[in-house]
Parts: C-alpha cells; sequence; structure tokens
C-alpha cells in the first residue's frame, strides 16, 4: 500500500515512511494492513479518527512478499512478521524473518520500534525451534547497509543452521 485513504483527501507517501494524518473518514476506506495507531471519537453516524499509518515502499521487495504480489515458501508467520525460506540458501536451513513494516534495515528497525523488533527475534526463535535447531545451535544475522552486504532494504534476519557454519567472518576480514 503506497496510499492512506480519507474522505475527500488522500495522501500519497511514495517513498515509504510515517503518515500522521487526522481527518473524516468512512470506516471502510480505512486499510487494516496500514493503520498502526489510532484514535476514535464517535460522531453522528460519522468517526472522527486520528492515526498514524506507516506505509509500505512501492517497490520493495519484502514488502511485496508481505503483501503476496511475489511468491514466497512461508514458514511462519504472525500479526506483525513474516518468515520465509531464502530463495539462495546459503545452509540446510535458511529463513529470512522480517517485520511486516517497512524499515530499511535493522537499525532504523531497532530504534523505531524496538517492540517490533523483539518480534522478529521471536519469531526468529519459534522458527529455530520448529526446524529443529535448538539442540546444534544456529546463527541469526543481519546484515546492514554497504558494509553488511545488505542488498535488499528491508530489515531482516537471517536464520541459518542444519549444518555447522564455520567461523562468522573471514580471518582476513577482522
Ligand atoms: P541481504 O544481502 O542481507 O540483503 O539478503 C537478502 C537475501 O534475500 C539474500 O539472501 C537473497 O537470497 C534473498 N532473496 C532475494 N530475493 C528473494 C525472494 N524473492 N525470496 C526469498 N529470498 C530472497
Amino acid at each position: 500500500m503506497d496510499a492512506v485513504s480519507g474522505r475527500g483527501r488522500r495522501v500519497v507517501w511514495p517513498g515509504g515512511g510515517w503518515v500522521t494524518w487526522c481527518g473524516r473518514v468512512g470506516v471502510g476506506e480505512l486499510a487494516a494492513g496500514c493503520v498502526v495507531g489510532c484514535a476514535v471519537r464517535g460522531g453522528a453516524g460519522r468517526l472522527r479518527v486520528s492515526y498514524t499509518a506507516r506505509v509500505s515502499t512501492p517497490d520493495c521487495l519484502f514488502c511485496r512478499i508481505v503483501a503476496g504480489e511475489i511468491p514466497a515458501t512461508v514458514v511462519r508467520e504472525t500479526a506483525t512478521t513474516l518468515a520465509f525460506r531464502d530463495i539462495d540458501p546459503k545452509a540446510p536451513v535458511h529463513v529470512l524473518v522480517i517485520p511486516k513494516e517497512h524499515y530499511a534495515d535493522v537499525a532504523t528497525l531497532g530504534q523505531g520500534d524496538p517492540a517490533l523488533a523483539g518480534e522478529v527475534l521471536a519469531t526468529a526463535a519459534a522458527v529455530a525451534e520448529d526446524e529443529g535447531l535448538l539442540g546444534d545451535g544456529f546463527r541469526l544475522l543481519f546484515n546492514t547497509g554497504a558494509y553488511g552486504g545488505q542488498e535488499v532494504f528491508h530489515a531482516h534476519a537471517h536464520l541459518l543452521g542444519g549444518a555447522p557454519l564455520g567461523p562468522m567472518l573471514a580471518r582476513s576480514v577482522a
């Protein structure tokens, strides 16, 4: 979703990000997936709604997976997170765990919504258990920015396991 609609007006935020908007809307115009904070005061047949919505980035690959526009092998879903298998696995188990809301990386996620960051970790732990990784262990990592080798700029944890993974970094990098 790249827009928040209200009666008589349309707020478009093509780059993604927070939109705070207060106005009169019809109930049917509220898109459940985009409203994250909402205060409602009753009126005569109308609602006055003040809400803060986070809109996803239309050209973000992982937002499109969340929206169901691009297929993925989903292994776990919660109200706020999604876990799906990496299309190019680097280990016998390689699952990506993402917040459904768009945050560019784990730094903006952790600072912008620490509770949601915790939900990503909880989902990753649940997937690790589902995949039988708790006994032998696993690796959970967030590539971040250019030096971190991040390629998809929607925060995601890589859950890797199912075999010994070796050292975290090549010794030449350390
Ligand atoms: P990163 O380098 O940390 O940004 O990781 C991005 C990951 O997304 C890579 O491991 C890719 O293999 C993975 N990836 C890219 N496209 C898809 C897709 N359509 N479905 C699942 N995983 C994907």
